[in-house]
């Protein structure tokens, strides 16, 4: 598997779910893998998986929200492997008092955005260059399934944070086109990861997000490696400024099949 052979990639969220699955894939497939999160322990574990199957990974806490944090470890990346040619801009939250307008406190609003939309954008601003001098490269960042779908289930901060990682993402895929930078975003459904499950913490609501899921189930975060691994690669080159929807079919349903 060689998909991303003398490829550099940065994976932020590489600690937990989605990031350390696809930070391991990456590497698999022949990325050398810079892993970013705030927790330091679980995201040496990632890297050390990595160097334990022979590929190449280092480990570096940072806080997407910061942009010195952001500055740092695309220069850290840069200063180790020479180059970056993939960015997964993945790390978020989903914090239990998120709920419809009435009831947020703007602290829950201020803190979401900061990670989820204000750390794309970090991730891009310093990304952007340094993929400009590597020859250029591919970014993806996740946004979700609730950027193009409204929920009853409110979860107002988490949702405006996806849907403008999802604007970004089109508009820098516009702007970079003719400069081989790719920008796309990954589209998750409901999947089986902490974020989610944290959140959904009874059987009760976790029936009723299963319910509007054709497939029946929730998705796997190695799922979700499997499409980042082909935005970062050079399969999807025609691929720019689109939302790849990878949920299980929850986004094309009206009514879902009898169980
Ligand atoms: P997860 O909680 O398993 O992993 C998220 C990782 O991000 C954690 O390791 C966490 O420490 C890290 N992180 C959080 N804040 C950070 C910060 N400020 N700086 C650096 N790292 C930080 O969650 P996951 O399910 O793998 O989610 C990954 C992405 O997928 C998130 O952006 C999430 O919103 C999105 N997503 C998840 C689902 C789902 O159902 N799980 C659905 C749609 C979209």
């Amino acid at each position: 598997m060689t998909r991303l052979e003398g490829k550099v990639a940065l994976v932020t969220g590489a600690a937990s779910g989605i990031g350390h699955e696809s930070a391991i894939l990456f590497a698999a497939n022949g990325a050398k893998v810079a892993c970013v999160d705030t927790v330091k322990e679980r995201n040496v574990a990632t890297a050390a998986a990595i160097t334990s199957a022979g590929g190449s990974a280092i480990s570096l806490v940072a806080d997407v929200s910061k942009a010195g944090d952001m500055d740092r470890v695309v220069a850290t990346t840069v200063e180790e492997y020479g180059a970056l040619h993939v960015a997964f801009n993945n790390a978020g939250i989903m914090h239990p008092d998120d709920g419809n307008a009435v009831d947020t406190e703007e602290s829950i609003w201020d803190l979401t955005m900061g990670v989820n939309a204000k750390g794309v954008f970090f991730g891009c601003k310093y990304e952007i260059p340094a993929m400009l001098a590597s020859g250029g490269g591919s970014i993806i960042n996740t946004a979700s399934f609730v950027a193009v779908m409204g929920s009853a289930t409110s979860q107002i901060a988490y949702t405006a944070s996806k849907g403008a990682v999802q604007a970004l993402t089109r508009e820098l895929a516009i702007v970079h086109a003719r400069q081989n930078i790719r920008v796309n975003s990954l589209c998750p459904g409901p999947l089986r990861t902490d974020l989610l499950m944290n959140f959904l913490d009874t059987t009760e609501k976790k029936d009723r997000r299963l319910v509007h899921i054709p497939m029946g189930r929730f998705g796997e975060a190695s799922e979700m490696a499997e499409a980042a691994l082909w935005l970062a690669s050079n399969e999807s080159s025609y691929v720019t400024g689109t939302d790849l929807m990878v949920d299980g079919g929850l986004s094309a349903a009206y009514v879902t099949p009898e169980a």
